[in-house]
């Protein structure tokens, strides 16, 4: 048990929740009662502060199988298991397709994509003995838009997206709901690190004209996971301003 957190309360999992979206989306579903977990692998928990207060920190790199199955160990030791799992946690290794390497293609596909199914494949079977469950997979607007020196970005969200579909038909009769939410601006270390120039160019292609931040895409989020969201299964939500309207 953690400090204020709800004993009677369902757990929610979010993978690289210790900045960004992720932190967003753990801050949220903690002050809507659930028992919360993320994990970190390079940002360790003292940074997020007390943002993290009632959470619990655990340390997982989703490209390593073992490092996952520890990592649910843990958790369902000390929470139990797995009710409402948001798969966040993701990189980019930006270049052009003519310069990018076996390496930056593999690491981005492993994490983004691999990584996802290796943390939902471990929450599921739980969820399917429960008869219940929900799953939010974390895209990008990027999946549909396509996007210079991403491809091996786009492929992996694109990627989500597929996988969301074919679980939610797989395990619907089970009661649980696979959706995804496509994320456009939103203001984080992954656009900081972008550049001024590009980050403001992707802020023009917004038809509401702003970027986004982590609280909005975690209410999105916080709704997926709820009983409001009982009948949506294989959506994906773009959280977007617009970006992608039509896709
Ligand atoms: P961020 O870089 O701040 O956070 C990414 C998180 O993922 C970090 O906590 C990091 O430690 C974790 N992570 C990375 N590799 C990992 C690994 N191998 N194992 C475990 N954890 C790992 O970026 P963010 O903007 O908060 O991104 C969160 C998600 O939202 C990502 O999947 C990203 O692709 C997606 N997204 C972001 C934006 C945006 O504009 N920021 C837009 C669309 C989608």
């Amino acid at each position: 048990m953690v400090e204020d957190q709800d004993p009677t309360g369902p757990v929610a999992l979010v993978t690289g929740g210790t900045r960004g979206i992720g932190l967003g989306c753990a801050e949220r579903l903690r002050d809507e009662g659930y028992k919360v977990a993320v994990t970190y692998r390079s940002t360790p928990p003292e940074s997020a502060g007390d943002s993290l207060r009632g959470i619990l920190p655990i340390e997982c790199d989703v490209t390593d199988p073992e490092q996952v199955e520890k990592a649910f160990a843990t958790l369902e030791g000390e929470l139990g298991t797995v009710d409402v799992l948001v798969a966040n946690a993701g990189i980019v290794r930006d270049g052009l397709m003519l310069r990018m390497g076996e390496e930056a293609w593999q690491s981005v596909i492993d994490t983004d994509l691999t990584g996802v199914y290796r943390v939902v494949r471990r929450a599921l079977g739980p969820m399917v003995r429960a008869r219940h469950g929900r799953i939010v997979l974390v895209s990008s607007v990027v999946a549909f838009l396509g996007s210079p020196g991403q491809v091996n970005y786009a492929a992996a969200k694109a990627g989500l997206v597929g996988m969301a579909r074919s679980l939610a038909r797989e395990v619907a009769s089970r009661n649980i709901t696979v959706n995804v939410v496509a994320p456009g601006v939103v203001e984080t270390d992954m656009i900081a690190a972008l550049g001024k120039a590009r980050a403001d160019e992707l802020r023009s292609m917004v038809p509401l004209g702003r970027s986004t931040t982590p609280e909005e895409v975690a209410g999105v989020v916080a709704f997926l996971a709820s009983d409001d969201a009982a009948y949506l299964t294989g959506v994906v939500l773009p959280v977007d301003g617009g970006m992608a309207m039509g896709m």
